[in-house]
């Protein structure tokens, strides 16, 4: 890969539509870069604030042909776009991301297999390809286990906890879908917590305040940030994350879960790109992941992350949006309010925006918008 710094004024071609190219480009249009964004779907989040948007599948090769030759630099927004296509761009335009990272983090076998490789700790796993590898990889491991698709989950799609033999039915129904399998060990997690950092081509590291994740129904639900987790820990994690944004050579941005754990913090997994849980950034941070992912594919110097105030994400999913535009009036008060621009009717679990409250008193503030929002 060639190294090359891209200053303002330039194209920024964004492989992908969705609300993290979108508040990508908010930041890169705020620097002065013109944007460009390939997406299927006409309007798209991303689509709404940029220069230009072409209309095309993310795996048509001549709609990223076309969004290339218009932009000095390419990024990936998702890390589910496709990596032939990718691997193409790459041979010939300035993509600093590539196609190596992305590889790894689409394959969650590959995934582990490079933490372990790189000498960092993950949730003792087993790989299978086939239901009859599933019981004695269940002796090794014990109950409770969660079974995990290696390639195209998320949100907890393509999982399954399984408890006890009664639930092996279900596992023996779904496993024929494809042959590559994780079987992880389920851990008591004392917390679930996030690393977003930053990685120039110059290879100059950044990492931003730990978030302290909870999950409604597999889907991340709220940030709070200073994470209520010991301050060695938080270290620990940040220079794991570190470690792994250096030994994988990233260029961009990489994202870390990990689960706290008696036993110790594991990586759960990886996201080449800005992240969910570090939404709390814009806005709350000096510099935001946004910011930080266009200073870093641009070879800029890279922003200072220090916390504004201490803050909670709270994601808005579809099911949320009648009830926060009822209460509009009450949220507005203390509260900043992202929503994505996406279109149609919100479904149950999108992704549609989120809010970022600045508060010394997370837990109070959680349940006053779980009642206003989420209220069952
Ligand atoms: P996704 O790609 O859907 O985000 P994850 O592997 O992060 O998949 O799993 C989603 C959530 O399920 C995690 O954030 C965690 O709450 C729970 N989970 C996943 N794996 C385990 C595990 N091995 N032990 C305990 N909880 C788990
Ligand atoms: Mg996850």
């Amino acid at each position: 890969m060639s190294k090359r710094t891209i200053l303002p004024g330039a194209t920024i071609g964004i492989l992908g539509g969705g609300q993290l190219g979108r508040m990508t480009a908010i930041e890169a249009k705020q620097m002065g870069y013109r944007v460009l964004c390939l997406d299927p779907t006409p309007d798209s989040p991303c689509g709404q604030v940029c220069d230009g948007q072409i209309v095309a599948p993310l795996d048509d090769l001549e709609g990223a042909l076309e969004l290339a030759r218009q932009s000095d630099v390419l990024v990936y927004e998702f890390e589910n776009v496709d990596k032939k296509v990718v691997q193409a761009l790459e041979q010939t335009y300035h993509l600093p991301q590539g196609s190596r990272v992305l590889g790894i983090t689409q394959d969650r076998v590959q995934e582990k297999a490079e933490i372990v490789k790189a000498g960092f700790p993950v949730v003792p796993y087993r790989v299978l390809s086939r239901f009859d590898e599933l019981e004695p990889a269940l002796k090794e491991l014990g109950y409770p286990a969660v079974l995990k698709t290696a390639r195209g989950g998320y949100d907890g799609k393509g999982q399954l906890v399984i408890h006890s033999v009664d639930d092996l039915d279900a596992a023996e129904s779904i496993m024929p879908q494809t042959n590559a399998w994780v079987l992880e060990k389920f851990v008591q997690l004392e917390a679930e917590i996030s690393v977003i950092v930053a990685r120039s081509q110059s290879g100059q590291l950044s990492s931003f305040p730990v978030g302290e994740n909870k999950h409604r129904n597999n889907v991340l639900h709220t940030t709070v940030v200073p994470a209520r987790i010991e301050p060695s820990v938080c270290n620990a994690a940040k220079a794991i994350a570190e470690g792994i944004a250096s030994a994988f050579s990233v260029v961009g941005m990489l994202a870390v879960e990990f689960f706290v754990t008696p036993e110790g913090l594991m990586v759960n997994e990886l996201a080449p790109r800005p992240h969910n849980s570090g939404h709390y950034t814009f806005g709350a941070c000096y510099t935001s992941q946004f910011e930080q992912f266009v200073r870093a594919v641009c070879d800029l110097p890279l922003g200072p992350t220090d916390l504004l105030y201490p803050v909670v994400m709270v994601n808005i999913l579809g099911e949320s949006i009648p009830q926060l535009f009822e209460s509009i009036g009450e949220i507005s008060r203390d509260i900043k309010l992202h929503l994505y621009g996406k279109k149609g009717n919100p479904q149950p679990r999108r992704k549609m925006g989120h809010l970022l409250v600045k508060t010394q008193r997370p837990d109070e503030v959680i349940s006053w918008v779980d009642g206003v929002l989420y209220q069952e």
